[in-house]
């Protein structure tokens, strides 16, 4: 089942309009920007492990 992600109304998987029917809000956008988001996230785990592991290296220490 399809929810609005603005107004978690339930829409019907054949629901095909890019606009919410309650809210008018832009279904597209909205997982869209979803997609971003958890990009990013995953981008920013990403960052942390590679710095974790340049922090564990001997050679940074001897500085
Ligand atoms: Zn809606």
């Amino acid at each position: 089942m399809r929810k609005c992600p603005k107004c978690a109304q339930r829409l019907s998987p054949l629901y095909f309009k890019t606009a919410c029917k309650y809210c008018g809000a832009d279904l597209l956008y909205y997982r869209f920007d979803e997609r971003l988001e958890q990009d990013a996230q995953k981008a920013a785990a990403q960052e942390e492990k590679i710095q974790r592991l340049l922090n564990k290296l001997p050679f940074r220490k001897k500085r």
